[in-house]
Protein backbone atom coordinates (compact mmCIF):
# COMPACT_ATOMS: atom_id res chain seq x y z
CA UNK A 1 0.00 0.00 0.00
CA UNK A 2 1.50 3.17 -1.07
CA UNK A 3 2.40 5.49 1.99
CA UNK A 4 2.25 9.50 2.12
CA UNK A 5 3.56 11.98 4.23
CA UNK A 6 0.37 14.38 3.35
CA UNK A 7 -2.45 13.60 0.98
CA UNK A 8 -4.84 16.84 0.08
CA UNK A 9 -8.49 16.14 -0.55
CA UNK A 10 -9.82 18.21 -3.27
CA UNK A 11 -8.06 19.70 -6.38
CA UNK A 12 -9.85 23.14 -6.16
CA UNK A 13 -8.53 26.39 -5.53
CA UNK A 14 -7.77 25.18 -1.30
CA UNK A 15 -6.43 21.99 -2.69
CA UNK A 16 -4.18 23.36 -5.26
CA UNK A 17 -2.79 26.66 -2.98
CA UNK A 18 -1.69 24.12 -0.66
CA UNK A 19 -0.17 21.85 -3.01
CA UNK A 20 2.03 25.05 -3.85
CA UNK A 21 2.85 25.41 -0.46
CA UNK A 22 3.62 21.30 0.54
CA UNK A 23 5.90 21.65 -3.03
CA UNK A 24 7.72 25.00 -1.35
CA UNK A 25 8.10 23.13 2.18
CA UNK A 26 10.02 20.51 0.25
CA UNK A 27 7.09 17.82 1.80
CA UNK A 28 7.88 14.50 0.22
CA UNK A 29 5.59 12.22 -1.09
CA UNK A 30 2.31 14.24 -1.19
CA UNK A 31 -0.57 14.11 -3.42
CA UNK A 32 -3.87 15.67 -4.63
CA UNK A 33 -6.53 13.75 -4.58
CA UNK A 34 -9.63 15.10 -6.37
CA UNK A 35 -13.20 13.16 -7.52
CA UNK A 36 -13.95 15.00 -10.75
CA UNK A 37 -11.12 17.27 -12.87
CA UNK A 38 -9.02 19.99 -11.46
CA UNK A 39 -11.10 22.74 -10.38
CA UNK A 40 -14.10 20.67 -10.57
CA UNK A 41 -16.51 22.89 -8.67
CA UNK A 42 -15.55 25.57 -10.67
CA UNK A 43 -16.30 23.83 -14.10
CA UNK A 44 -20.08 22.90 -12.59
CA UNK A 45 -20.92 27.16 -12.12
CA UNK A 46 -23.92 28.36 -14.14
CA UNK A 47 -22.07 29.28 -17.44
CA UNK A 48 -22.57 33.16 -16.79
CA UNK A 49 -21.48 33.21 -12.97
CA UNK A 50 -18.51 35.39 -12.10
CA UNK A 51 -15.81 35.93 -9.63
CA UNK A 52 -17.22 38.42 -7.11
CA UNK A 53 -13.62 39.80 -6.58
CA UNK A 54 -12.07 41.77 -9.23
CA UNK A 55 -8.55 40.35 -10.18
CA UNK A 56 -6.21 43.51 -9.43
CA UNK A 57 -2.83 43.57 -7.70
CA UNK A 58 -3.53 43.47 -3.57
CA UNK A 59 -0.01 45.49 -3.31
CA UNK A 60 -0.67 45.91 0.48
CA UNK A 61 -0.63 41.67 1.09
CA UNK A 62 2.68 41.50 -2.12
CA UNK A 63 0.24 39.86 -4.26
CA UNK A 64 -0.06 40.15 -8.08
CA UNK A 65 -3.81 39.36 -8.17
CA UNK A 66 -6.35 38.74 -5.31
CA UNK A 67 -8.27 35.86 -6.90
CA UNK A 68 -4.70 34.57 -7.08
CA UNK A 69 -3.82 30.97 -5.11
CA UNK A 70 -0.05 31.33 -5.60
CA UNK A 71 2.71 34.05 -5.20
CA UNK A 72 3.34 35.41 -8.68
CA UNK A 73 0.48 33.90 -10.36
CA UNK A 74 -2.09 36.09 -11.56
CA UNK A 75 -5.84 35.12 -13.04
CA UNK A 76 -6.30 37.86 -14.76
CA UNK A 77 -2.78 38.49 -16.48
CA UNK A 78 -3.12 34.42 -17.68
CA UNK A 79 -6.83 34.66 -18.89
CA UNK A 80 -7.15 38.63 -19.82
CA UNK A 81 -10.07 39.54 -17.65
CA UNK A 82 -10.68 40.80 -14.71
CA UNK A 83 -13.64 38.80 -13.78
CA UNK A 84 -13.08 35.15 -14.45
CA UNK A 85 -15.87 32.32 -15.10
CA UNK A 86 -16.26 29.14 -13.72
CA UNK A 87 -14.55 27.61 -16.08
CA UNK A 88 -11.78 30.47 -17.08
CA UNK A 89 -11.05 29.96 -13.08
CA UNK A 90 -10.64 26.21 -13.44
CA UNK A 91 -8.20 26.89 -16.43
CA UNK A 92 -6.13 28.99 -14.52
CA UNK A 93 -5.98 26.06 -11.47
CA UNK A 94 -4.90 23.28 -14.36
CA UNK A 95 -2.46 25.56 -15.31
CA UNK A 96 -1.02 26.53 -12.60
CA UNK A 97 -0.96 22.26 -11.93
CA UNK A 98 0.63 21.89 -15.11
CA UNK A 99 3.12 24.79 -14.58
CA UNK A 100 4.29 23.55 -11.08
CA UNK A 101 4.16 19.75 -12.04
CA UNK A 102 2.03 18.97 -8.76
CA UNK A 103 0.87 15.48 -8.16
CA UNK A 104 -2.50 15.50 -9.12
CA UNK A 105 -4.85 11.86 -9.16
CA UNK A 106 -7.98 12.81 -10.85
CA UNK A 107 -11.46 10.58 -10.36
CA UNK A 108 -10.56 9.68 -7.14
CA UNK A 109 -13.30 9.69 -4.93
CA UNK A 110 -12.56 9.66 -1.11
CA UNK A 111 -15.28 8.13 1.01
CA UNK A 112 -13.97 7.50 4.28
CA UNK A 113 -11.40 8.60 6.36
CA UNK A 114 -9.97 6.60 9.41
CA UNK A 115 -7.35 7.66 12.03
CA UNK A 116 -5.05 4.76 12.45
CA UNK A 117 -3.90 3.53 16.01
CA UNK A 118 -0.28 4.40 15.63
CA UNK A 119 -0.96 7.88 14.10
CA UNK A 120 -1.41 8.52 10.87
CA UNK A 121 -5.00 7.96 8.63
CA UNK A 122 -6.72 5.27 6.03
CA UNK A 123 -8.35 6.35 3.34
CA UNK A 124 -11.15 4.47 1.38
CA UNK A 125 -11.21 5.50 -2.09
CA UNK A 126 -13.31 4.30 -5.00
CA UNK A 127 -9.46 3.20 -6.21
CA UNK A 128 -8.28 1.66 -3.37
CA UNK A 129 -7.11 2.53 0.03
CA UNK A 130 -4.63 4.78 0.66
CA UNK A 131 -2.00 5.66 3.71
CA UNK A 132 -1.06 8.93 5.07
CA UNK A 133 0.26 10.85 8.18
CA UNK A 134 -1.40 13.90 7.17
CA UNK A 135 -4.47 14.04 5.84
CA UNK A 136 -5.90 18.08 4.14
CA UNK A 137 -9.54 18.19 3.45
CA UNK A 138 -10.01 20.93 0.75
CA UNK A 139 -13.12 19.36 -0.47
CA UNK A 140 -14.66 22.75 -0.47
CA UNK A 141 -18.86 23.16 0.11
CA UNK A 142 -20.10 23.44 -3.56
CA UNK A 143 -20.65 20.47 -3.78
CA UNK A 144 -22.24 19.69 -0.44
CA UNK A 145 -25.19 22.40 -0.71
CA UNK A 146 -27.55 22.31 2.54
CA UNK A 147 -30.72 22.95 0.94
CA UNK A 148 -33.05 22.64 3.47
CA UNK A 149 -30.71 25.40 6.02
CA UNK A 150 -33.03 28.55 6.25
CA UNK A 151 -37.50 28.40 6.25
CA UNK A 152 -38.28 29.00 2.46
CA UNK A 153 -35.32 27.58 1.38
CA UNK A 154 -37.94 25.15 -0.44
CA UNK A 155 -38.52 28.02 -2.90
CA UNK A 156 -34.96 28.37 -4.12
CA UNK A 157 -32.09 26.97 -6.12
CA UNK A 158 -28.98 25.93 -5.25
CA UNK A 159 -26.32 27.29 -7.99
CA UNK A 160 -24.82 24.10 -8.39
CA UNK A 161 -27.79 22.63 -9.49
CA UNK A 162 -28.24 25.06 -12.82
CA UNK A 163 -26.10 25.31 -15.57
CA UNK A 164 -26.75 28.37 -16.75
CA UNK A 165 -29.23 30.94 -15.75
CA UNK A 166 -30.52 31.89 -19.55
CA UNK A 167 -33.27 29.88 -19.83
CA UNK A 168 -34.57 29.43 -16.32
CA UNK A 169 -38.70 29.64 -16.33
CA UNK A 170 -39.97 32.94 -14.64
CA UNK A 171 -38.75 36.61 -14.98
CA UNK A 172 -37.52 37.32 -11.40
CA UNK A 173 -34.59 36.17 -9.50
CA UNK A 174 -32.28 37.21 -6.62
CA UNK A 175 -28.80 35.43 -6.32
CA UNK A 176 -27.29 35.56 -2.59
C1 LIG B 1 -20.63 33.52 -7.35
C2 LIG B 1 -19.33 33.27 -6.60
C3 LIG B 1 -18.31 34.18 -6.77
C4 LIG B 1 -17.13 34.01 -6.07
N1 LIG B 1 -16.15 34.94 -6.23
C5 LIG B 1 -15.00 34.79 -5.59
C6 LIG B 1 -13.96 35.74 -5.78
O1 LIG B 1 -14.09 36.69 -6.54
N2 LIG B 1 -12.79 35.55 -5.12
C7 LIG B 1 -12.62 34.48 -4.28
O2 LIG B 1 -11.54 34.34 -3.70
N3 LIG B 1 -13.61 33.56 -4.07
C8 LIG B 1 -14.78 33.70 -4.71
N4 LIG B 1 -15.77 32.78 -4.50
C9 LIG B 1 -15.56 31.71 -3.54
C10 LIG B 1 -14.73 30.59 -4.12
O3 LIG B 1 -15.25 30.18 -5.37
C11 LIG B 1 -14.74 29.43 -3.13
O4 LIG B 1 -14.33 29.90 -1.87
C12 LIG B 1 -13.76 28.37 -3.59
O5 LIG B 1 -14.20 27.82 -4.80
C13 LIG B 1 -13.65 27.28 -2.56
O6 LIG B 1 -12.61 26.46 -3.00
P1 LIG B 1 -12.36 25.03 -2.38
O7 LIG B 1 -11.09 24.53 -3.01
O8 LIG B 1 -12.48 25.11 -0.90
O9 LIG B 1 -13.62 24.16 -2.88
P2 LIG B 1 -14.01 23.63 -4.33
O10 LIG B 1 -13.64 24.62 -5.40
O11 LIG B 1 -15.42 23.16 -4.24
O12 LIG B 1 -13.04 22.38 -4.54
C14 LIG B 1 -13.27 21.17 -3.87
C15 LIG B 1 -12.75 20.05 -4.75
O13 LIG B 1 -12.83 18.85 -3.97
C16 LIG B 1 -13.32 17.80 -4.77
N5 LIG B 1 -13.99 16.86 -3.87
C17 LIG B 1 -15.10 17.08 -3.11
N6 LIG B 1 -15.38 15.99 -2.38
C18 LIG B 1 -14.44 15.07 -2.67
C19 LIG B 1 -14.18 13.72 -2.24
N7 LIG B 1 -14.98 13.12 -1.34
N8 LIG B 1 -13.12 13.04 -2.77
C20 LIG B 1 -12.32 13.64 -3.69
N9 LIG B 1 -12.50 14.90 -4.14
C21 LIG B 1 -13.54 15.60 -3.62
C22 LIG B 1 -14.26 18.46 -5.77
O14 LIG B 1 -14.38 17.72 -6.97
C23 LIG B 1 -13.60 19.81 -6.01
O15 LIG B 1 -12.73 19.82 -7.14
C24 LIG B 1 -16.96 32.90 -5.20
C25 LIG B 1 -17.97 31.96 -5.07
C26 LIG B 1 -19.16 32.13 -5.76
C27 LIG B 1 -20.25 31.10 -5.59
Amino acid sequence: MEQFDCLVVGAGAAGIGVGCVLQDLNIGRFSILDRGTIGASFRLWPKEMRMITPSFTGNAYGLLDLNSISLRTSPAYTLGTEHPSGDEYADYLEALARYRKLPVQTGVDVQRIRPLDGGGFELDTDQGVLRSRYVIWAAGEFQYPRTDSFPGAEYTVHNSQVQKWEGMPGDDYICC
